[in-house]
């Protein structure tokens, strides 16, 4: 039976188009430039000075606080600078920026495609090996694993879920990565269960992978405790809340987090981060990929080093189309535009989806005609339309009580409402304007 959250979503065309485009290495560039602050928490602290060499896997930079990560170079070659470049939205953010020369890697990086299987580390060596090699949640909040791994005091972990749905329209890396590495990842879980004391893991996945199901269910039957979940497609079924729901049928508490429910959630890629960095001593410093959209003439997914300026992504296929209005970093519904095609991929860059006037266009705006359907579609349960109303009339205490807070900014609000209101510009900006009362609050 296909399982999926029970309030709201909605059923976008998922337009794979770059389904049964084989993974690809992108070529080297010239030059990357690495972020410093490619995580959720403080940004890490550079410990290369310019001039020195680097090797691939070599680590450039330390975390500088409890939720934080390092940061390793992605290339081998010579620190040319030291630096705040514009991010892709355009904000200054310290880079570490390496000329490439040839591809040396660290001596102790396994690159042999072989198979580890046999891991013996403790729970707590696999939580450091794993803040060593900088991993973060790929799933897009780049959160650093090694914390998500261990619960706070008072909570405990019962069972461990990997999300492979991605449900966001155009995205095919994590998709590709099930269906190419699904040993790996499946080693993937059975090493963050061992460091999380759990004996069960639940694997979610959208009915529209078929073949990422069947890879991920042989894998399973090798390890013990996997079990796949076929999942109905629907929007945000990735949504941490949402797949707890779907699989374990518990609810997230307002202002809850996941451990709340014994669950905790991490992304298939950072299933297979976390092998190739306890398996292979292999630090994060690529990513999957996709390039897609209808307007190029090619869709396809890539093996990217993190650093790489987004417009190489672009040139590997053909270039930007004359008529490409918009450039998104990730899927249409939750991702960035890119204002600055040279700000390079970070940890959690997971697609580059060009969009054309026509697909960008917004229904004209028109008064509220109280059909309810973006309330219908709040997989959160709020009353969208009304939490927009406060936030035009500049009413936190009333948007706090009406729990703007639990809004993820899935967007099935705006995705579903006919007058074409801006529910969740607006939703954002006061959402914004209550936490900072919620902080000043708790100072
Ligand atoms: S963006 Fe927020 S308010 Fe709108 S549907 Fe999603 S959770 Fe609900
Ligand atoms: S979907 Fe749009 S028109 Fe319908 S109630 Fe919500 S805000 Fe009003």
């Amino acid at each position: 039976m296909k399982k999926t959250f029970a309030i709201g979503g909605v059923h976008p065309h998922d337009s794979k188009l770059s389904r049964q485009s084989a993974v690809e290495e992108l070529p080297l560039p010239e030059t990357v430039a690495i972020s410093m602050a490619q995580h959720l928490g403080a940004p890490a602290t550079p410990i290369v000075a310019v001039g020195d060499k680097v090797l691939v896997g070599q680590l450039i930079a330390e975390p500088s606080g409890f939720v934080s990560a390092p940061v390793h170079s992605s290339v081998s070659g010579t620190v040319k600078a030291i630096e705040p470049r514009a991010d892709l939205a355009g904000n200054p953010v310290p880079h570490v920026v390496i000329e490439v020369e040839g591809d040396a890697w660290l001596p102790e990086i396994d690159r042999t495609p072989n198979f580890v299987g046999d891991m013996t580390l403790s729970a707590e060596q696999i939580l450091a090996r794993i803040k060593e090699a900088g991993i973060v949640g790929l799933g897009g909040a780049a959160f650093p694993t090694h914390i998500k791994l261990s619960p706070p005091p008072g909570k405990k972990a019962e069972v461990l879920i990997l999300n492979g749905t991605e449900c966001e329209p155009y995205l095919t890396s994590d998709d590709h990565i099930m269906r190419d590495r699904p040993d790996e990842i499946a080693m993937g879980a059975q090493i963050m269960m061992k460091a999380l004391g759990v004996g069960r893991c639940y694997i979610g996945i959208e009915e529209n992978k078929p073949e990422a199901i069947k890879a991920m269910r042989i894998a399973a039957i090798r390890f013990g405790g996997l079990e796949v979940v076929r999942l109905k497609k629907k929007y945000p079924q990735g949504g941490e809340k949402q797949l707890i729901d779907a699989i374990i049928g518990r609810r997230v508490p307002s202002l809850g987090l996941p451990i709340d429910t014994g669950a905790v959630v991490q992304n298939v890629g950072t299933a297979l981060a976390v092998y190739e960095a306890v398996q292979k001593h292999k630090p994060l410093i690529d990513n999957m990929i996709t390039v897609t959209g209808r307007c190029l003439p090619v869709q396809k997914n890539f093996l990217v080093r993190i650093g790489t300026p987004f417009s190489k992504l672009l040139e590997a296929v053909g270039g930007i189309p004359e008529n490409a209005a918009k450039i998104i970093s990730g899927g249409p519904m939750m991702g960035k535009a890119i204002s600055n095609l040279e700000a390079t991929t970070v940890k959690a860059s997971s697609a580059v989806l060009v969009l054309t006037e026509k697909e960008t266009k917004r229904r004209p705006e028109g008064p509220c005609i109280r059909c309810g359907k973006c309330a219908d579609a709040c997989p959160m349960g709020l009353q969208p339309f009304l939490l927009y109303k406060l936030a035009k009339m500049n009413r936190p205490d009333e948007m706090e009580q009406e729990k703007v807070f639990d809004c993820i900014e899935c967007g099935c609000c705006l995705y579903t409402c006919p007058a074409g209101i801006p529910l969740l510009d607006l939703i954002r900006i006061g959402k914004a304007d209550v936490m900072k009362i919620m902080r000043s609050r708790k100072k």
